[in-house]
């Protein structure tokens, strides 16, 4: 990596930590690059997860979906503060991309983590959440989600 990558990757990772996200794409911090980190830590207080990923910093993703039966969650996005909204999206994906030593390597991911991926890989090609919420009853202000949609369970019964 360049001095100046790895200047970006620090940034990016800062923010994601300052913001208690869990992933931030390139483009997030306007840097028009095909590049996001994604790190899940078990204490995240922005969302309610069971699961952990350590820090993956990935260049180039290439997504295949290995199965499309939908997984829905409310996303959040530190692009858009203050909302979530209900997306659905494939459950299970391949990732091919390059790591920060320029490796190829793939990953299989599932469920939330798959949510994550996609998410953050929307936001190479400049495409928010947002637009994929099918529901507009399933859009609402982080308060309302709390006070609402919180512990209701979700249209498909899951
Ligand atoms: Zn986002």
């Amino acid at each position: 990596m360049s001095d100046e990558t790895k200047r970006l990757v620090i940034d990016m990772v800062e923010t994601m930590h300052e913001y208690t996200g869990v992933g931030l794409a390139a483009p997030q911090i306007h840097e028009p690059i095909n590049l996001c980190v994604i790190e899940i830590d078990d204490s995240n207080g922005r969302y309610e997860l069971d699961i952990a990923q350590p820090l993956l910093v990935i260049f180039n993703a290439k997504i295949s979906v290995l199965d499309e039966t939908p997984f829905g969650f409310w996303e959040g996005c530190l692009s858009v503060p203050g909302l979530r909204g209900y997306v659905e999206r494939p459950r299970k994906i391949r990732v091919d991309y390059l790591d920060h030593t320029a490796t190829a390597r793939s990953l299989t991911a599932e469920d939330f983590l798959a949510t994550v991926f996609q998410h953050e890989l929307d936001h190479i090609r400049g495409q928010l959440y947002v637009d994929k919420v099918k529901d507009r009853t399933r859009f609402a202000f982080i308060e309302e989600f709390q006070r609402y949609h919180m512990d209701a369970p979700a249209p498909d019964g899951k």
